[in-house]
């Protein structure tokens, strides 16, 4: 995918230059709900081990089920200096910029 094109800005009402970025992911919250954490302090997982529920491993193998993610694509325009999401994501195994 090239770093830069030609889209239609919402803003300035035309076609302008736009740079493409990938949003990044960030961190995962610790007091959403399936954590560990929350959990404890709704008094749940309390005591010796995992009891079959809250295990790391667990998770992470879940997430590995799936060889590509959807793009999440941000176009900036360099007239407006103004971002705006991509409306429907791909799936693909990498995104390059180039
Ligand atoms: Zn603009």
């Amino acid at each position: 995918m090239p770093k830069k094109l030609n889209r239609y800005c919402s803003h300035c009402k035309k076609k302008t230059e736009q740079k493409v970025k990938q949003q990044s992911t960030g961190r995962p919250s610790t007091m959403k709900r399936g954590s560990k954490v929350r959990a404890m302090l709704r008094g749940l997982n309390r005591g010796i081990g995992n009891q079959g529920r809250f295990s790391r491993m667990k998770n992470q193998a879940k997430g590995n089920r799936k060889t590509t993610k959807k793009t999440a694509i941000v176009y900036t325009c360099t007239v407006c200096k103004k971002g705006k999401d991509q409306k429907k994501g791909k799936r693909t195994s990498k995104l390059v910029l180039e």
